[in-house]
């Protein structure tokens, strides 16, 4: 089920060398080498699936148990004040690679690294309604 020119797929095959911080038979937690800071780590399922979308229930409910390992140890491990799950589908929400993980990005509070305050505006009672029948009740 890997894919012959999925980054990833190498990395769980040891074709290309990474740093592997936690291993079982269905994931791997490996540390970014591109790190938004100290310790930020990709998990990933060991079968090629893209997105979310196509990753079954069950594939999903092991690379969160491990997020949760792996969160844990960084926490515990390196001095931060707290850390983002980050998982990303698609181009435009910046999914580079095609084969679905999930960063767990250790947070100071000061690192002065990205905040979570986007511009949001009230939504009107009747926009919700009308989004709901969109996406529930299509
Ligand atoms: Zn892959």
């Amino acid at each position: 089920m890997n894919n012959d020119d999925c980054i990833f797929c190498k990395i769980i095959e040891k074709e290309i060398p990474s740093k592997i911080l936690y291993e079982n038979n269905d994931t791997v937690a490996f540390l970014d080498v591109l790190p938004i800071s100290q310790g930020h780590t990709i998990v990933i399922p060991k079968k090629h699936y893209t997105n979310l979308e196509n990753i079954p229930i069950d594939d999903l409910y092991e690379v969160m148990a491990t997020v949760k390992i792996v969160s844990n140890l960084i926490y515990k491990n390196l001095n931060i004040d707290g850390y983002n799950i980050l998982q990303n589908n698609y181009r435009a929400a910046g999914q580079v690679i095609n084969h679905f993980h999930i960063h767990i990005i250790p947070r100071s509070r000061a690192d002065g690294k990205f905040r979570l305050l986007i511009p949001r505006e009230q939504a009107k009672e009747e926009e919700l309604n009308h989004t709901l029948k969109i996406i529930r009740d299509s």
